[in-house]
């Protein structure tokens, strides 16, 4: 008789034979940046997160490289929003200081950032808005050309990797053309192919303060309800250059990364676990309904499992602590 349980006996021959490895090394660590100078501001929806003055950064930093976490992707709060999010292009930006002050500390680290307009707009939506059949909405076209010169501002400060977000259409051909031809065709697009118009964006709203005023992302976001409008998502981002694909959330679209991964195998895919899918956990714990250190290890190993080569997760450190 085939017994499969005598390969769970011995907790070496478990560890010998284990299919999925969560390494630090796959994970991304996200940073608020709010202002220059000051103290770090906690975001009460996000225990242990903060948004991070750059003044802070170093410590920050530090802390990070200490932990053995080596990537981090980065979401700045601007000082002045207005319709167009003008703030996001500035050489004076916060985004690109921090990237600056990033470098300055060390040269390793590896900087990936978000390149989107939601958390530069007062209106706190991801582009450009227009009215179309009498409603407004986000301009597409117009939108794309503020995302070049946002995404060259950031390489020209340093940032090694544009991870566009606002999943507009064009969006990484258009972008690949606007660094290639500022002479940046070194860095890598992670483009957020197929991301989710989903209520666990929650408490990354706060952190980001970019939460749309009025209305929702329907328009430019996928409908939860569908999968296989994903692979024409990710197969558009494939063709228009994207170097790497994301999928986001992460915990709650296992199957789509499934569907991602087993579709283009050869496409380095991360996953974005959300605030939302991080607060659950931690709320969860905080009851003492679950073991916080088991079901995150659990959930991020199904994340790996599922297809996702790296994974941005708020539990980065958490994980790093407990590998350690
Ligand atoms: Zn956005």
């Amino acid at each position: 008789m085939l017994r499969l349980r005598r390969l769970r006996q011995h907790p070496v021959l478990r560890d010998l034979i284990r299919e999925t490895e969560l390494n630090i090394k796959d994970l991304v660590h996200p940073l608020f940046i709010k202002g220059k100078n000051g103290v770090k501001n906690p975001i009460h929806s996000m225990p242990g997160h903060y948004q991070i003055p750059l003044n802070g950064l170093k410590q920050e930093i530090t802390e990070l490289l200490d932990l053995g976490l080596s990537s981090v992707i980065l979401f700045g709060v601007p000082s002045n929003k207005d319709s167009l999010g003008s703030e996001s292009l500035h050489d004076q930006g916060i985004i690109q200081e921090a990237i600056g002050e990033i470098r300055k500390i060390s040269n390793d680290l590896l900087i990936i950032s978000d390149c989107c307009l939601c958390e530069y707009t007062d209106h706190g939506h991801c582009g450009v808005l227009k009215k179309h059949n009498g409603q407004l909405d986000v301009d597409n076209d117009q939108t794309l050309e503020i995302l070049v010169k946002q995404a060259v501002s950031h390489a020209k400060a340093g940032t090694n990797v544009i991870a566009p977000s606002g999943m507009m259409d064009g969006m990484v051909k258009a972008l690949r053309k606007g660094l290639d031809d500022e002479g940046f065709q070194h860095i890598p697009i992670l483009s957020y192919s197929v991301k989710y118009q989903s209520s666990l964006y929650g408490p990354f709203r706060f952190a980001a303060e970019g939460a749309p005023q009025h209305g929702d992302r329907s328009t430019h976001q996928m409908d939860p309800a569908n999968a296989l409008e994903a692979l024409r998502e990710v197969q558009l981002d494939v063709e228009e250059g994207a170097d790497m694909l994301m999928v986001k959330p992460a915990h709650s679209y296992l199957d789509v990364i499934y569907r991602v991964k087993q579709a283009y195998p050869e496409v380095p895919l991360g996953a974005y676990h959300t605030s939302g899918e991080f607060s659950m956990i931690k709320a969860a714990a905080e009851k003492g309904w679950v073991d916080e250190k088991k079901a995150v290890l659990e959930i991020v190993t199904g994340i790996r499992r599922a297809g996702a080569d790296f994974i941005i997760t708020y539990f980065a450190k958490d994980i790093a602590k407990w590998k350690s």
